[in-house]
């Protein structure tokens, strides 16, 4: 099946279970902005609560903040959001179509990768086990004229992106060539600075004075709190402070899904460091970083570092963590070493001193920073893209099934009773009584047939099924199923809460991420 499809059945299927909704469906919806439904909730809380535990409860030294939305209108001048939080657009004039030159540009760039990867692929398959896959590089001349292609593309690309040089930029478009998507029209207006940030009023008065901004980073909120934290807490440096909320940008092309929305929540840790050892911490938030989201089980080869070429002046390293998307790889999630630029700033603004003493040295210093910064709702969709499969069974029927990492899944266990009758409803909401403490357990009502009751758990991603059945009256046994294998297996009433317990709970995640990272260097 084409990705594209792959990605439109996963969308429908979201909406058709209770994961994701337009926002104001009723009116339409809402461009960019979606609601979490029933299962997207639970799945989404699932996985910020595998974050902040992640956070707060591995790493002594981390404490989490939960700051307001509204922020003094002088920490978007101070962090520079008011002057350079702009994106390059570009309008397509027949289409009417609205695009970022940036990101036309780079699909350009990756359409060369992919003509090589393809090149490289072929030359794979015709050599077997003989394939030099340097050697190939160094010599085939489809690779190496492409190669030269992207290169000198890029470097193009990454010149006019300082400052940026939007004559340069829309020139880039010409020369390559770049067509409208959509229509495949080349008429291009120039490209022009957008800002992102979405502001309102606070108060009676509507007048520039009163103009507040809707935080489009929640990392604010943590670096005008670093005194009141470090103060109250009296932390030590190294220490870290962690955030989940929303955020908020103005997104000029919002497509692919809660992939870019205009309102999404981020996660974010905020790790102070004395100077001259942010690279070693750079290093260590990488490797954990990444640990963590190998520690779902969703393979992986599905995990890439890109590491940035052209830095933010205030940042000295930054890289992204890739997910294989249906649509390629893409930024789940950034680590920045933002050096002391941020509390600097606010220094300097606020006109107070935001200074460590450090009791060791006896020297005060501005701490500098390594940030992780992860979307909520770009997770949930590697999560959910991952997931979605297709299977012919057996028998030749079809089932979708959500294989989820079981303790995100919404529903951890969902438990039926065969028949309306001989007491069996009673027995499965003794058990679903007994269970719902531990994990989140779900009653099935028999009005279906077991086979469709089935599918609808395995279409949400519950991992486990149990069904209650004639014998069950008297032997006290139930059946349990799996979701990925299917096998069935009579077991003790008594034994399911053990037996589900492990397999669902944050608390299995957090352990072996624990045992991982327990040793590595700090
Ligand atoms: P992009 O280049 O894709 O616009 P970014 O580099 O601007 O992303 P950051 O500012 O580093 O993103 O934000 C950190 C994280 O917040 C991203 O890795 C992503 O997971 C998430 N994020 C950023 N913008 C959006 C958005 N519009 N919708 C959903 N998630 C977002």
């Amino acid at each position: 099946m084409a990705q594209d499809d792959v990605f439109k059945k996963i969308v429908s299927h979201c909406k058709e279970y209770g994961f994701v909704f337009p926002s104001s469906d009723i009116y339409d919806g809402l461009a960019a902005v979606y609601d979490y439904g029933q299962n997207g909730v639970e799945l989404k809380n699932n996985i910020k609560q595998y974050w902040w535990q992640s956070m707060v409860l591995l790493h002594e030294n981390i404490v989490g903040i939960d700051a307001a939305i509204f922020m003094h209108p002088t920490v978007w001048k101070a962090s520079g959001h008011v002057d350079a939080f702009n994106d390059p657009l570009i309008d397509n004039r027949d289409s009417k179509k609205r695009y970022r030159a940036d990101n036309l540009i780079e699909d350009q760039i990756g359409k060369y990768e992919e003509k090589i990867d393809k090149e490289v692929k072929k030359g794979a398959k015709k050599f077997g086990e003989r394939f030099d896959e340097a050697q190939f590089r160094a010599t085939n001349p489809r690779v190496i004229a492409n190669q030269q292609k992207r290169d000198e593309l890029h470097a193009r690309y990454a010149e006019a992106m300082q400052g940026p040089d939007l004559v340069a930029l829309r020139q880039i478009i010409e020369d390559e060539g770049i067509a409208d998507p959509v229509s495949g029209s080349k008429n291009w207006t120039d490209v022009r600075q957008f800002n992102l940030m979405f502001s309102t009023e606070m108060g009676s008065l509507s007048d520039a004075t009163n103009k507040i901004y809707l935080r489009p980073e929640t990392a604010q909120g943590i670096f005008v709190n670093y005194l009141n934290v470090q103060k109250t807490g009296r932390m030590k440096l190294p220490f870290g402070i962690a955030q989940i909320g929303k955020a908020f940008r103005n997104e000029i092309v919002a497509r692919q899904f809660v992939f870019r929305m205009r309102e999404f929540e981020q996660m974010e840790m905020q790790f102070f460091c004395q100077p001259g050892t942010e690279m070693k911490w750079f290093e260590y938030w990488k490797r954990v970083r990444l640990a963590w989201h190998e520690a779902l089980g969703m393979g992986d080869e599905n995990y890439r570092y890109h590491d940035h070429e052209k830095l933010a002046h205030y940042a000295n390293a930054a890289t992204d963590i890739e997910f294989k998307m249906p649509f390629g790889f893409k930024e789940v999630e950034g680590i920045h070493s933002r050096t002391d630029y941020d509390l600097s700033q606010h220094e300097k603004y606020c006109g107070r001193s935001i200074k460590y003493f450090d009791p060791d040295t006896q020297e005060s210093y501005t701490p500098y920073d390594v940030e992780t910064s992860i979307g909520v709702d770009r997770m949930f969709l590697s999560v959910m893209c991952h997931a979605y499969t297709e299977e012919t069974l057996e028998n030749g029927e079809t089932r979708v099934v959500l294989k989820l990492p079981e303790a995100l899944a919404p529903v951890k266990c969902a438990v039926f009773p065969l028949d309306k009758k001989d007491g069996l409803p009673e027995i499965a909401h003794e058990v679903v009584d007994e269970l719902k403490f531990h994990f989140n357990t779900h009653y099935g009502d028999p009005k279906d047939s077991i086979g469709k009751r089935y599918r609808r758990q395995d279409a949400i991603g519950t991992p486990f099924c149990v069904t209650v059945d004639h014998d069950t009256p008297k032997d006290r046994k139930v059946t349990l199923r799996y979701r990925d294998t299917m096998e069935q297996q009579r077991v003790d009433i008594a034994d399911l809460r053990s037996l589900i317990e492990n397999r669902v709970s944050v608390t299995s995640l957090l352990k072996r991420l624990g045992a991982q990272i327990a040793g590595w260097d700090k």
